[in-house]
């Protein structure tokens, strides 16, 4: 619909009468947040493929009509016919357009170096961070995470220090709900962005459960031994359970090619996803490279990889950090030092300057050589 229609206005009453008159056709009406405006669409479901688009163009509120052939039906773009969606939670506005930093622990040890990392973000202006309770490690020997007992002062301390988003992995269902219980006892003290690792990208019923609610956002990591394609309808489960909050996030592939990298680095396919999707997208250069090598210019193979993706488009980039990463419980190797998170935030500052201005150049009329 036009931009300025209600979803509840007459004309759109009209819309959808006319939709349901045809056999087999029901509608749902969606409010989404699109790239710069809020807008309604109505989707015409069941036996769509003989009606025909005209009628519906000549309603003075529809904007467009898009016919919807491809897979990922809630979150792809179909041919380019439908815009972004961004979405804004706790303050902070997340879209194709815009560039977040979620610096922080892979996993929370313990409450001293949850605190540090908040302060430490707070000194630089970051609101946004992670913070890891579950962790689906690959030997069942190895540290799992302190699950439930650190949310109330994970919580507290990000609400102490500004953190607005914190991106937590969950496994299983039933941490969605540990989540939002502990979220309402420290008083909505911050948000958090359910996050949806590697190791369970495929795992359809966890995907429907953190789709069926609609108050957490999600960050969607691709599996990494499956096709983006297989990913992408993945992340559609999520979209299909009616959360349209998600983003879709970029973590590597597991392939010997990538060596010595811990991951093969696929930020060239930041653009892909935003072309396919309408889907914020997110890097994690940390679990991608997986390392602390040092190149020759003097920067670490993880700024390089941030940039990679930044300089390609990248709205989002998740990154561990550890005061001490030598102690880490999970991880260390590959986390950045305290004193590198100034360096790392202007470097990713300098990147994203390149790539508002390669848009802007791409967008002016172009110049005989
Ligand atoms: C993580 O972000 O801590 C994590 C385990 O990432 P991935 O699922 O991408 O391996
Ligand atoms: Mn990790």
């Amino acid at each position: 619909m036009k931009a300025d229609v209600a979803p509840d206005s007459p004309e759109v009453r009209r819309v959808v009468e006319l939709a349901e008159s045809y056999p087999e056709v029901s509608t749902e009406l969606h409010q989404i947040q699109g790239a710069t405006r809020s807008l309604t669409e109505l989707y015409l479901l069941g036996s769509t493929g003989v009606i025909p688009t005209e009628p519906f163009e000549e309603f003075a509120c529809v904007e467009k009509v898009v016919r919807i052939t491809e897979k990922f039906r809630s979150i792809g773009r179909h041919g380019g016919g439908l815009e972004a969606v961004g979405f804004e939670y706790n303050g902070v506005r997340i879209s194709q357009d815009s560039l977040t930093l979620f610096p922080g622990l892979c996993a929370v040890d313990t409450r001293e170096n949850v605190e540090r990392m908040f302060a430490a973000l707070a000194d630089h202006g970051i609101e946004t961070s992670r913070a890891g309770a579950y962790k689906p490690r690959t030997s069942p020997y190895d540290f799992q995470g302190l699950g439930a007992d650190c949310l109330p002062y994970v919580f507290e301390l990000a609400g102490k220090h500004g953190i607005r988003i914190v991106s937590m992995e969950v496994t299983h269902e039933s941490h969605v709900e540990e989540i939002q219980k502990a979220l309402v006892a420290s008083g909505h003290a911050t948000g958090v962005m359910l996050q949806i690792g590697t190791r369970n990208a495929q795992n359809f019923e966890l995907l429907k459960a953190v789709g069926q609610q609609d108050e957490l956002p999600v960050l969607f990591k691709r599996g990494m031994g499956i096709t983006l394609e297989e990913s992408l309808n993945a992340c559609e489960y999520v979209a299909s359970g009616g959360n349209r909050r998600i983003v879709f996030c970029l973590r590597g592939m597991k392939s010997n090619l990538g060596d010595p990298h811990r991951n093969f680095v696929d930020f060239g396919q930041v653009p892909v996803v935003k072309r396919l999707t309408r889907l914020p997208v997110c890097v994690d250069p940390s679990h991608s490279v997986g390392n602390r090598a040092l190149a020759p210019d003097g920067l670490l193979d993880v700024f390089h990889a941030t940039a990679q993706g930044i300089v390609a488009g990248a709205n989002m980039v998740l990154v561990d950090f550890h005061p001490h990463p030598e102690e880490a419980l999970c991880d260390g190797p590959q986390a950045l030092l305290f004193e590198e998170l100034p360096h790392f935030i202007e470097d990713a500052n300098i990147v994203r300057r390149a790539y508002e201005m390669r848009v802007e150049r791409a967008a002016a009329p172009r110049t005989a050589s």
